[in-house]
């Protein structure tokens, strides 16, 4: 059964029940006597089915929630209009499946704990009818089988109403912007916890697929370089605007020439000379002619899989199949040049590299960023112990020091220069423009934290074909950052 017939059915229920004067109560908790059917003839009109709830970190439901429209029953269903749709997932109903199974969870968490959030064999509304099919009247609508919800109820760590503002913000400016989808991260440093996973644009959460990462991977190159002792942030370079890779000239953004500059500010500008000079650095030649890269090696270490070998999720919700992977060896120097700026075999989720932030701006270390906070049953007894993992990024304080220090000289002077941001203490990133398809635009990143002095928030976003991130990555992220600044305030 579809759910807009599903949808369709309950109403048709309830058109029955409200010409009879039911009241939702009288049918749902219906008196013992009303269960017993007289006639030989019964129709099922519609099933309900009973599901636990999920919750925000205030106990605001996202789903089940009431609507005024269906005479005080909650709304099983969801939709692509449900705030939060992306993380709690599409129900499905399955013609004719009269069990507890006809209604599970297809992705999200609704699909990652059916089985708790499952509340039993449905609530059948029966009409008896006579032998033409035609309903005997008022008395001869029943509810059979009705019990107690069995589910369990899951809290999470999003903020509904954070959610619901920033995924409003979101389409506002795809929209407006004619974007093809983005989405937007946010997690709370001293806590590990998600506080709003937004996305727009398909059927899929873009906060758990994987892209190119661009020059936020510079992040990497940048702290194994600064780990490894190959640069300093003061370490002095001389950008000509363009290198020569094997046998092709590869230039930095728009051939800018950046001239003497110190690493900080070759991060802070995104100079891809410097960078690719950099990486070289960072390789060790293999027996076999290849490469290992210091860099790469660093991105294992902190989640992302080789690419083909035993690919694993990095996040309780990833998709099967999206995951964010490096190559394993490099061949040449234009695969050197690649993995320095995120190019070429290389894909990172936005989940990742906001939990890469998230960790830099907490001084090297975080709870691995989390969404589920409990599971209960319908008593509020714990069903489920949930474990916060650690994530540690591995470095010198020196380094993480010197990597927020850069990521602050970023919006200062750099990619992510930004005027009006004071208003909630300025904020510390970088940007990527990540290599799309032949002929597409590129994808722009920005990650960061804000404010710039202790940081509260990681916010990562992410604008599939959203072309250079200086103009647009950059400013969905500050449009963010203010609407998440005026609602703390509030
Ligand atoms: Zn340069």
């Amino acid at each position: 059964m579809t759910k807009r017939l599903f949808s369709f059915l309950i109403c048709v229920a309830f058109l029955f029940m409200s010409i009879f004067s039911f009241t939702a109560k009288n049918i749902f908790f219906p008196a013992q006597e009303s269960n017993v059917l007289s006639s030989q003839y019964t129709k099922t009109i519609s099933l309900y089915y009973p599901r636990g709830t999920i919750y925000d970190r205030n106990g605001i439901p996202f789903t089940n929630r009431n609507d005024e429209n269906s005479f005080g029953l909650p709304i099983l269903q969801t939709d692509i209009t449900q705030v939060a749709y992306y993380v709690t997932g599409e129900l499905i109903y399955e013609e004719n499946n009269t069990t507890s199974d006809g209604c599970y969870g297809a992705n999200g968490l609704q699909l990652a704990y059916n089985e708790i959030l499952n509340g039993g064999s449905p609530v059948k509304i029966v009409a008896e009818v006579d032998a033409d099919g035609n309903l005997l009247g008022e008395n001869y609508v029943h509810v059979v089988n009705d019990h107690y919800n069995e589910g369990g109820n899951i809290s999470i760590t999003l903020d509904f109403v954070w959610q619901k503002f920033v995924e409003e913000k979101l389409k506002d400016i795809c929209e407006e912007r004619e974007y093809k989808g983005a989405c937007v991260l946010l997690t709370e440093i001293s806590t590990g916890k998600i506080i709003v996973m937004a996305s727009y644009g398909d059927y899929m959460n873009k906060t758990l697929l994987s892209y190119q990462p661009g020059s936020v991977m510079k992040i990497i190159t940048a702290a194994a370089a600064l780990e490894n002792g190959i640069v300093t942030p003061q370490t002095e370079y001389e950008c000509v605007s363009s290198v020569n890779v094997g046998n092709q000239t590869k230039y930095c953004s728009d051939k800018t020439v950046h001239g003497k500059i110190s690493f900080a500010q070759a991060f802070a500008d995104s100079c891809n000379c410097c960078f690719y000079e950099t990486a070289k650095k960072l390789c060790v030649a293999n027996p076999d002619g290849t490469y290992s890269s210091k860099a790469l090696d660093l991105a294992v270490q902190w989640g992302f899989n080789i690419y083909g070998e035993n690919m694993h999720k990095e996040f309780e919700l990833d998709y099967d199949g999206h995951y964010s992977f490096v190559p394993d060896v490099l061949y040449n120097e234009l695969n050197i040049f690649n993995a320095a700026l995120g190019q070429g075999d290389i894909q990172a989720s936005p989940y990742i590299i906001n939990k890469i932030t998230a960790a830099i701006a907490n001084g090297g270390k975080i709870i691995k960023p989390y969404i589920v906070e409990s599971v209960k049953d319908p008593a509020g007894n714990d069903l489920l112990e949930i474990d916060h993992e650690e994530f540690d990024l591995g470095l010198s304080d020196s380094t993480v020091k010197a990597l927020i220090d850069m990521m602050i000289l970023c919006e200062e002077n750099g990619t992510a220069s930004h005027n009006d941001s004071d208003v909630y203490g300025g904020f510390g990133g970088k940007t990527g423009t990540a290599e799309n398809l032949e002929g597409a635009p590129s994808h722009s990143w920005f990650t960061g934290f804000f404010p710039a002095e202790n940081p509260e928030y990681a916010l990562t976003v992410f604008i599939e074909e959203g072309g250079g991130a200086s103009g647009n990555a950059v400013y969905l992220f500050d449009q963010t950052a203010h609407l998440i600044n005026d609602m703390n305030a509030m």
